[in-house]
């Protein structure tokens, strides 16, 4: 397994990313953010593009590379500062289309998955409920089959683009007798008759992405759009969230990256008592010591990259790479912005919003405790 896995390949696709970026998301990030959104056009955007498919075949609309090239789109796409419209853009192509690429019909990829890699319609996971989050076995939002439809009956929270979507992956109980074995997942349509949105919930960091609790009232749902086969949704979301869990680990590895250059750069141009600050050692020494843990960390991470898209099994790596990398960005965010006294401090420069964002990343997709959980019960098999 390679430490480097990009070729020149890859150098183009991130340059073509880049110029998007630069143009096309850095001019407003700090806007959306304030704003508390970003205009909806943007998936279309990304999906004209091409940027939604990447690792998708090229019969669904996709560009049928690997995950290495995903990992250049989130890289590129994490440096331009609005980490809460790329937690949106990454729900869509990596959290919720996925299980219906894997385990959906082909009726329900030309009707769902193209026009989501189009960036046409919009979707959202829900899973988490007010009383049911790590412990997802406990859902207690329930179908009930009746004749052609399941009748959906219950809520979610938490729920990314819940706000926005026009279909949601919802984990439902379709036995409410039994707990993992009684999931199952259907494609949700938000026009279904007896649907509700929440309140907006106000959130620490990710301004830019809407976070919604959803309702369900006697929802009729066709009983084609239950994905793959009925109770077996709980291993369709743990299988999900080996991608899921990748792509968060490379946003939270390239916002620590992106912390730690302004960190840099601000170094070499703030003065104090008659120099650069860069000059004090203690600052510098600092320095070294995270550019040291960050290099580790992203050799590492290209490492895990490289064995899952030889399609080797990688779920202890990925698990210890979210549990690592979640915990380190928010270390090196909270240090970086350290470096800029109190200009950090301000929504004049980004920092802050870095250190607000990344915080998430030792709860979404999974706390670092279950991380910590999946990976000690290994010791005990
Ligand atoms: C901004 C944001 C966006 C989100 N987007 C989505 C989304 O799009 N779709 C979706 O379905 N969900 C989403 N979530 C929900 C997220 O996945 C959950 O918040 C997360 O899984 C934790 O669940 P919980 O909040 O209910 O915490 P709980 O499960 O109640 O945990 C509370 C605390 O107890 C700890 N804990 C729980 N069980 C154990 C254990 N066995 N051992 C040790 N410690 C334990 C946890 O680590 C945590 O510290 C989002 C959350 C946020 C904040």
């Amino acid at each position: 397994m390679r430490c480097n896995i990009f070729s020149e390949e890859h150098e183009i696709f991130r340059r073509s990313v880049r110029n998007f970026v630069e143009k096309e998301i850095k001019p407003y990030a700090t806007e959306w953010d304030e704003e508390g959104n970003f205009p909806v056009e943007i998936f279309k955007r990304l999906g004209e593009l091409g940027f939604l498919g990447i690792k998708y075949p090229e019969k669904y609309g996709g560009s049928g590379l690997d995950f290495s090239y995903e990992t250049v789109f989130i890289e590129e796409m994490a440096r331009g500062g609005s980490l809460g419209m790329l937690l949106a853009i990454l729900v869509q192509t990596d959290m919720a289309t996925p299980a219906i690429y894997h385990f959906g019909t082909e009726e329900q990829k030309e009707k769902f998955l193209i026009p989501a890699l189009k960036g046409e319609k919009i979707f959202a996971i829900g899973v988490t409920e007010p009383g049911a989050g790590s412990d997802v076995a406990n859902i207690k939002t329930s179908a009930r089959r009746e004749g052609d439809y399941y009748i959906v009956n219950g809520s979610k929270t938490f729920i990314t683009n819940g706000a926005i979507a026009d279909y949601i992956t919802l984990a439902v109980k379709t036995d409410p007798k039994k707990k993992h074995r009684g999931i199952s997942l259907l494609i949700f349509d938000t026009k279904t008759e007896g649907f509700s949105i929440g309140s907006h919930i106000k959130k620490m960091g990710n301004w830019a992405s809407n976070t919604a609790e959803l309702f369900f009232d006697n929802c009729k749902v066709p009983a084609e759009n239950l994905i793959g086969e009925e109770n077996m949704g709980f291993y369709y979301i743990m299988k999900g969230f080996e991608t899921e869990r990748l792509s968060g680990v490379v946003m939270a590895q390239a916002a620590a990256e992106y912390a730690l250059e302004i960190a840099i750069n601000y170094a070499k141009e703030r003065e104090a008592f008659g120099q650069k600050i860069i000059n004090f050692q203690i600052l510098r020494h600092r320095l070294v010591d995270l550019i040291t843990e960050v290099e580790i960390s992203k050799r590492f991470l290209y490492y895990v990259i490289d064995k899952y898209d030889s399609g080797e099994d990688t779920l202890t790596e990925i698990t210890m790479a979210k549990l690592w990398i979640g915990e380190l960005s928010i270390k090196v965010a909270n240090e970086a912005l350290q470096f800029l006294g109190g200009y950090g401090y301000t929504r004049d420069y980004p920092i802050e919003r870095i250190l607000r964002d990344v915080r998430l990343y030792t709860i979404g997709g999974g706390t670092s405790e279950i991380m910590r959980e999946i990976l000690g019960k290994k010791l005990l098999s």
